[in-house]
């Protein structure tokens, strides 16, 4: 069989021993090529008796023609210590090889490109123009760890983007109005589950602008990618839906809306004693959420506390909150694990939580505070759930063609710092929620900046879709004397720190008009599109969960004499 070069048809190729001459000679050598020899034929191309299927191993096949092969010239050869066959499976170290034999693999490497000239086109239509930035810029406390390159001028490095957030800001001060970007962005951060240190980004930004404006410009471009390359029609206008609303009735700021269980602060509707009973903490709040698993309470049960005996469910057990209280509505057996609860709660809590025979509710305390961060203890239950029965055939999978887009927007502008993140290094013990050029939403929040800053909405916009985040942005402060409050009084950085935004800061005294933008995660959009799960599978090149390129294997340990070259030393 002939695979054609990009392994889209193939067609069969006859050669038979029983020939004299050039045939016979082409015929010998043929038998020699292993499979996966790139070749040069010369042949007849004949009339075949119709071949029974028309593909071949996912390959369009001709079926009504063959070649009757008059000569063969190999062009490489494939030696025997590498084995290619149908069910061979390949590591990331020979992507390769995963690339060469995962059809599915290289048509989402294709669909990306073609959805990357769609965007082009659809942005170029409404007057966005594609301008490069620096990859070497410089450091600056933005809020991701980033990646130095140290130069020979020793003493001095660069820092790759964390994204072209600073880059783009100046643009607009330029008079430019609409920038986008196929941006490549570097972050150093710890590698959970699906990050990759490097990633792309479709960056954009626009002058004259407010929230308004980008949102209608997101919703038409993912409108317009949906229509072309998934030929799936999406609303004209997507659901939005505050922080708070979020995490209050999701558990996440990223709600996955095809799962619609909503959490519900019961807190009101529960005696003191059996709060104590699900909870060490003083004065919690307590919430809850139905999740329909059978009607048959045996195999809800069984489900629950199998899921609470895997590795999944081992955080959820060993919450220093308190551990998730569980209640099987059976209308036969007595009442078990939170009898106190009793049906009479039922008719006084939220009538969503009402359960039925084999319904499961779960209860969780959390400390009473303002909803900071990602997720809840309770919503990444609620998520991790819904998972497992879908897992376990007790729940149907979410139709892959089902996308939920939503907006989340009145974000707190500045979240408690995480110890282990950078953030922005001040010492007010806050960091900048989306990053500290985020605007305040209202003249009000302007206000807080100097009485309560911690209570300040910010102008910033996620988009998400089915749980996950595509992208963010934000309005931005152009004021530069808000801008250096922001970095001085309120984040409080070190004076040093403040300047290096000096850059930042007088390109907005010089008359920056208004603006706003947004950056769309690229690989996780693809993922998205590709229906994958890991944007492994729509990235050429991805490196492992541990950072590395295991092909490549990047990083390497440069010698002590690169190291010399830029006036360092490594201490292992
Ligand atoms: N630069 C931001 C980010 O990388 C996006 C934006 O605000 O436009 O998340």
């Amino acid at each position: 069989m002939l695979r054609s070069k990009n392994q889209t048809w193939c067609i069969q190729v006859v050669s038979t021993g029983n020939i004299e001459g050039e045939e016979a000679e082409a015929h010998v050598r043929l038998r020699t090529l292993r499979e996966w020899t790139p070749v040069v034929i010369r042949g007849k191309l004949l009339e075949r008796k119709q071949a029974k299927n028309d593909t071949f191993l996912g390959m369009k096949m001709i079926t009504d023609r063959e070649i009757s092969l008059t000569s063969v010239t190999p062009l490489n050869e494939i030696p025997n210590d590498i084995i290619i066959k149908q069910d061979t499976v390949f590591g990331p170290e020979q992507r390769h090889l995963q690339l060469r034999t995962d059809a599915e693999l290289r048509n989402n490497i294709i669909k990306r490109q073609r959805a990357v000239k769609r965007a082009r086109l659809e942005l170029g239509d409404q007057g966005w123009k594609e301008i490069e930035t620096p990859i070497l810029f410089k450091s600056t406390p933005e809020g991701a760890r980033e990646f130095l390159v140290p130069t020979r001028n020793k003493g001095f490095a660069y820092a790759l983007p964390q994204s072209p957030q600073q880059y783009k800001q100046i643009l607009m001060a330029s008079g430019f109005t609409r920038y986008f970007q196929f941006a490549r962005c570097f972050r150093d951060e710890d590698l959970r589950a699906d990050r990759q240190p490097e990633f792309t980004q479709l960056d954009m930004e626009m002058s004259f602008a407010a929230e308004e404006d980008i949102m209608a410009e997101i919703e038409r471009l993912l409108r317009a990618l949906w229509f072309r390359i998934l030929k799936q029609k999406t609303p004209e206008k997507f659901p939005r839906m505050t922080y708070q609303e979020a995490m209050a009735s999701y558990g996440s700021d990223k709600p996955d809306l095809r799962y619609n269980s909503k959490i519900h602060d019961i807190t009101q509707h529960l005696p003191a004693d059996l709060i104590s009973k699900i909870t060490p903490l003083q004065q919690p709040t307590i919430e809850a959420f139905k999740i329909s698993i059978s009607d048959d309470p045996k195999v809800t049960r069984k489900f629950i506390s199998n899921f609470l005996d895997s590795p999944d469910g081992k955080a959820f057990l060993e919450n220093p909150d308190g551990q998730p209280g569980v209640f099987v509505g059976d209308q036969s057996a007595p009442m078990q694990g939170l009898g106190p609860l009793g049906y009479q709660y039922v008719m006084e809590g939220p009538e969503a939580l009402a359960i039925d025979h084999g319904d499961l509710l779960i209860l969780q305390a959390r400390p009473t505070a303002p909803f900071a961060g990602g997720s809840t203890v309770l919503g990444n239950l609620r998520l991790a759930l819904h998972k497992a029965a879908v897992a376990q055939g007790l729940m149907d999978a979410p139709d892959p063609h089902d996308y939920k887009f939503v907006w989340i927007h009145d974000f707190p502008l500045f979240s408690p710092s995480v110890e282990s993140e950078p953030g922005q290094g001040g010492t007010a013990g806050l960091a900048a929620t989306h990053h500290p050029f985020t605007a305040p939403k209202t003249a009000e929040d302007v206000d807080l900046l100097l009485t309560a800053p911690e209570k300040a909405i910010a102008a910033h916009y996620d988009i998400v879709v089915n749980g996950v985040e595509l992208g963010g942005g934000s309005r931005r402060i152009h004021n530069a004397a808000v801008q250096e409050f922001i970095f001085r009084d309120v984040l409080k950085m070190k004076p040093e720190r403040v300047e290096d935004f000096r850059h930042l800061l007088d390109v907005l005294r010089s008359g920056c008009p208004p603006h706003c933008g947004i950056a769309l995660g690229w690989d996780r959009l693809m993922a998205i599109m590709c229906h994958k799960e890991s944007v492994r599978d729509v990235i050429a090149f991805p490196k492992s969960g541990k950072g590395e390129d295991l092909m490549v294997k990047s990083p390497n340990k440069p010698t002590t004499e690169q190291w010399d070259t830029y006036g360092l030393q490594c201490n292992p």
